[in-house]
Order: structure tokens, then sequence, then C-alpha cells
């Protein structure tokens, strides 16, 4: 099954985008996640997109979607994936709609994780990831059991450069504008589905659940 995952930055899509992978044993890919990985270790790309990374900004598309582009060009894609991140604007749905007809596959369900301001402000200024396997804590709401070490590898914690107040705003502000397009592009597709995601972590993932079961792995646009 091939998904997308769509909301705001803090609505919970790299928690529930890993759980569901592991799920459904196909690959969780973030552009987030690509994009840091190749920051961290100077690449060229990297050194193109740190700065509009540091200030909430959206990376050039033709960067992300050479990157993403590249990712699904892996044989590990071939049972489905799940995309965090990516698209983020109009433009970038239309080349991955032709970087998916390329490889003759295309989108199934596409899943809007629903979140409110005050609680996406709280869970991005608590957020703690692992500099290891990229896992997801929170200072309050999901303390790691050892200080600043990850529960699953030993990693270490830290908390993301852009996971401050001013950019955080920032940050959903550029979501805001791009997405009531890309939400109408999906609806007219017939493959969105809105879950509502504020509450517990596992609750919304049942939904989610819920909602692949549902969904026919045939169906594909
Ligand atoms: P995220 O981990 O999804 O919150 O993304 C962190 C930052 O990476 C964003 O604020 C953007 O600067 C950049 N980024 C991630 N995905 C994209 C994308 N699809 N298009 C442009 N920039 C992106």
């Amino acid at each position: 099954m091939d998904i997308i995952l769509l909301g705001p930055p803090g609505a919970g899509k790299g928690t529930q985008a890993k759980k569901l992978a592991e799920k459904l044993n196909i690959p969780h890919i973030s552009t987030g996640d690509l994009l840091r990985q190749n920051v961290a270790s100077a690449t060229g790309l990297g050194k193109e997109a740190k700065s509009y990374m540091a200030k909430g900004a959206l990376v050039p598309d033709e960067l992300v979607t050479r990157i993403v582009g590249e990712r699904l060009s892996g044989g590990d894609i071939k049972n489905g994936f799940i995309l965090d991140g990516f698209p983020r604007n109009i433009a970038q749905a239309q080349a991955l709609d032709e970087i998916l007809k390329k490889i003759a596959r295309g989108i199934n369900l596409v899943m809007d994780l629903d979140s409110s301001e005050p609680v996406i402000i709280q869970r991005l200024t608590g957020r703690l990831v692992c500099k290891s396997c990229g896992a997801n804590f929170h200072i309050k709401n999901m303390p790691p059991k050892n200080d600043m070490l990850c529960d699953y590898c030993g990693g270490e914690l830290y908390q993301r450069a852009d996971d401050n107040e001013a950019t955080i705003k920032t940050r959903l502000e550029v979501y805001r504008k791009e997405v009531s397009t890309l939400i109408e592009y999906y609806r007219q597709k017939n493959i969105l589905k809105t879950i509502p995601a504020d509450g517990e972590a596992q609750v919304v993932l049942k939904e989610m659940v819920k909602l692949v079961e549902q969904t026919d792995d045939s169906l594909k646009v």
C-alpha cells in the first residue's frame, strides 16, 4: 500500500508513520529525516538545504523532489511505503505523480492528521529525537526511561534546532499557506481521509490502521 501522511508539524506524523510502517512492514520515508541526514553529513544537498531548514522555510522543490525520486527507486518499496512530510505543495504533489507514473505506481491513501495549534506547540517544544534511530520522545508526555537516552537503541536524544517557538510558528504558517490546495488535490482524487490527532497516540494509530484495512490496495491514483 502506497500511503501519504499529511498534517502540520507536531501532528504526530513521524511517530505514527514509524509505528504504521513497522506494522505494515513497509518503509517510512520522511523528507525531513532525509534532509537532516544530508545536513549532518554535509553533502552538497545538505549544505544547500541547511539555511532553509533553520528558518523553518521550505527547501526548494527541486532538491526535495530529487531526494524523493532517488529514495523511491529503491527495491524496498515493492510492497508499499509511507511518505511523511512530502508532498508539501501542489508542485511537489505533481512531481510525485510523475515519479510514481514512471515506476508504474500510485497512491492508495492520503491520511491527514488534524491537530490544533496549542497541542502542536506543546508537543514540539518538548520533543526529543534519537540521533541514532530517529525515535521521538517528549520531555513530559513520553519521557525516556533513562535521561536523554533512547529506550529502543540507547542512542543520544536531542532537541531539533527548529523545534523552538519562533520557528514552529513559521513552519505552521508555511504549512497552512500550502495545505488547503494540497488537501483539495487529494480530495478530488477521492483518496483523502482526515483523522483527529490531538488525542492519545495509540487511539490515533488505531484509527489509521482501520483506514488502511478499509482501503483497497488495487485502487491507486
Ligand atoms: P519535518 O521533519 O517534516 O518537520 O521537516 C523539517 C524541515 O525540512 C522543514 O521545515 C523544511 O525546511 C524541510 N522539509 C522537509 N520536507 C520538505 C518538503 N517536502 N519540501 C520542502 N522542505 C521540506
